[in-house]
């Protein structure tokens, strides 16, 4: 059975329908494309890859899902954590910002056809996004960033007072931006899901298989997975918030951060009413995001921002489950029952990253803790590029690894970094500032 580490003490876990069961390398391989990392970004593009009739070979170190995809809050996002066009058009320059507002805004509707399209069953539900504003600064940032964006097409709203009060079962939030094309999936399933379907096309995955080192040959690419190598004329690094020193300059692109959640078991009927009434799922505007969702059984998720321990374990449920306290009064003394966490790749403009250091290495990543529809989006880019796909007509500018990226944290240090981003969280949902 497949090894999820801190994932196994997910909710996701528990409910997963059917587990991928997938053997470690026992051989040397060679092949068209190697794909590093078996999450949403890898499996895409070893699907598109597979059925378009590459030789195509996944490894993951731990195994499908064990990463951020097998662990994340499974709410499907149809727009960029970027909140007005603007910032966006700053970071991207006008070409690329129509094509990514086209298909970040239509992020969504496409993974619900893929999941129809291949028949996966990860409870996927089409009922709407909510995202709350947790003070009025951030209101009126919705409020004007939710008018352009409908500008380009987006199929948003801008919700106040009681309805926002009705719909998320919160006292505490005034204003939200509603995303129809929002909603949620068990993102295990999708995961598992999505690596039986790259499987079937006829690629091969191989669990408990590290990458250890890269290098560049004259015929292509060898990676050194311990005892055994592949050979490939191309590469995908998708490893997200788990890139490690395999490719150092890589690494620098990303700010990995530590995400948490705690779900409850069945709750009574008259408090599990109360939240979300009408199944959205929500996420709020403050630096450190809480986000959460109703589940199958009347159970809730509750996520939010969390902290890692000396040995890379998520910490901070203790905190997490005060915070969903605050957020939800009603909620005081329920058990929460199962608690988890994992990695999210923040960059520096908040845009994702697609990017080529050398020939034939493709690198996708740094969806900022929306990833679960933009990964699948990356995915397909990278493998449409693989394919041959000219550099210029991709959604994605195609970048060099940034050595300038992070500096200012890195300066101070990241746990100081997001501590400071909690306390303005808080003081600004204090002051209503
Ligand atoms: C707790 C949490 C909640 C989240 N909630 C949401 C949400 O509600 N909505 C949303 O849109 N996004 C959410 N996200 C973000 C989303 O999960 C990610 O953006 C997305 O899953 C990234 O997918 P990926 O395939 O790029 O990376 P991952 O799924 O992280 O996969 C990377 C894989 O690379 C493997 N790997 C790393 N190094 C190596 C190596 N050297 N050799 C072999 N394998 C290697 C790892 O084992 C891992 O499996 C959340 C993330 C977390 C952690």
């Amino acid at each position: 059975m497949t090894d999820y580490a801190g994932a196994e003490a997910s909710l996701w876990a528990y409910t997963v329908p059917k587990r991928y069961v997938g053997a470690a390398l026992a051989d040397d391989v060679s092949c068209d494309v190697a794909v590093i990392g078996a999450g949403f970004t890898g499996l895409r593009a070893a699907l598109e890859l597979a059925e378009a009739g590459t030789n195509v070979t996944v490894l993951d170190s731990g195994g499908v899902g064990w990463g951020a995809s097998g662990r994340n809050g499974g709410q499907v996002n149809p727009m960029l954590p970027v909140f007005r066009p603007d910032d966006l058009l700053k970071a991207v320059g006008p070409t690329y910002f129509e094509r990514l507002a086209s298909v970040s805004l239509g992020s969504a509707d496409a993974l619900f056809d893929l999941i129809r399209k291949y028949g996966i069953d990860c409870d996927a539900r089409q009922k709407g996004w909510l995202r709350v504003d947790h003070c009025a600064k951030a209101r009126d940032t919705a409020r004007k960033g939710a008018k352009l964006w409908m500008e380009y097409g987006a199929d948003f709203e801008f919700l106040e007072g009681d309805e926002v009060r009705r719909l998320s079962g919160s006292p505490i939030y005034d204003s939200a931006v509603m995303a129809r094309k929002g909603g949620a999936v068990q993102p295990l399933a999708l995961v598992t899901g999505l690596a039986f379907a790259a499987e079937k096309a006829g690629a091969r995955i191989f669990e408990r298989t590290a990458v250890g080192a890269m290098a560049r040959g004259e015929d292509g690419w060898v990676l050194d997975c311990g005892t055994h190598k592949v050979r490939a004329a191309q590469v995908v690094l998708a490893t997200n918030g788990y890139s490690g020193a395999v490719r150092p300059d890589v690494m620098r692109v990303i700010l990995p951060v530590t995400t948490t959640q705690i779900a409850t078991d069945s709750l009574p009927d008259d408090l599990y009413d109360t939240l979300l009434p009408e199944g959205h799922t929500i996420a709020d505007t403050r630096r450190s995001i809480m986000y959460s969702r109703r589940e199958p059984h009347n159970r809730f998720v509750y996520g939010g921002a969390g902290a890692s321990g000396r040995d890379g374990t998520p910490r901070g449920f203790d905190a997490l489950r005060r915070d969903a306290q605050r957020i939800y009064p009603q909620l005081k003394g329920v058990k929460w029952r199962w608690q988890w966490g994992g990695k999210i790749a923040v960059t520096e403009d908040r845009v994702p990253r697609f990017m080529e250091p050398e020939p034939g290495l493709l690198v996708g990543m740094g969806y900022n803790g929306r990833g679960v529809a933009m990964s699948h989006v990356m995915g397909k880019v990278l493998a449409d590029r693989a394919l041959g796909a000219p550099a210029d007509s991709l959604p994605f500018p195609v970048s060099k690894p940034d050595p300038m990226a992070f500096r200012r944290i890195q300066a101070l240090g990241k746990g100081i970094a997001i501590t400071a981003m909690q306390m303005m969280d808080r003081y600004e949902m204090r002051a209503g500032a």
